[in-house]
């Protein structure tokens, strides 16, 4: 089974190539971001819990990350492969995810990082709050959440580095050109 994280700031696509990734390729997704989304619709304690952190542009905490996506991945044992779609987000989910993966005899098989200049992810995000509902999507909890990126998840990507995964993309020009770049890099580890 491949192991794909993609791995970018808030509004580098993640989503968008995501689909495109499940269309071309059949591999199952996890997005913590919607699993979250759906635990706040469904009021849960996650949820509860979850909200505040999510409205405030803050990351939710680790230990409740970690447990949620280890119980989401048990229900794809089957898929030809797997998309972490903002997740993970610190070098401790990143270490956690190596030890499942671990477990299951397997390793990340690439992080695809998907690169854009921050006033292009700010015009995104607010263009995608007109549209999407989402409580987050407003500049003040935009900037926070661009900041928590800058901070705690960036360097995810030197621990990929070292890990020898990390492929560099730029997020920026057509949708179908980035997807190009991303299949190229999908089909070099088949
Ligand atoms: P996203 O949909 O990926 O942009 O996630 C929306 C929000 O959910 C983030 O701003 C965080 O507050 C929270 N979240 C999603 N994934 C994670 C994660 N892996 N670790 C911590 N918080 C997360």
């Amino acid at each position: 089974m491949k192991y794909l994280v993609l791995f970018g700031p808030p509004g580098s696509g993640k989503g968008t190539q995501s689909e495109n990734i499940i269309k071309k390729y059949g591999y199952a997704h996890i997005s913590t971001g919607d699993v979250l989304r759906a635990e706040m619709a469904n009021q849960t304690e996650l949820g509860k819990t979850a909200k505040g952190y999510i409205d405030a542009g803050q990351l939710v905490p680790d230990d409740l990350i970690i447990d949620m996506l280890a119980k989401t991945m048990d229900g794809y044992t089957e898929a030809k492969g797997i998309i972490f779609d903002g997740f993970p987000r610190t070098v401790a989910q990143a270490k956690a995810l190596k030890e499942m993966l671990g477990k299951r005899g397997s390793d990340v098989t690439v992080m695809i990082n998907l690169q854009v200049d921050n006033d292009e992810l700010v015009k995104r995000l607010l263009e995608r709050g007109k549209i999407s509902g989402r409580s987050d999507d407003n500049l003040e909890t935009i900037t926070k959440r661009l900041e928590t990126y800058n901070t705690q998840t960036a360097p995810v990507i030197d621990f990929y580095k070292e890990d020898g995964k990390l492929e560099n993309i730029q997020g920026v020009g057509s949708i179908d050109d980035i997807f190009a770049a991303i299949s190229k890099v999908i089909d070099s580890k088949a």
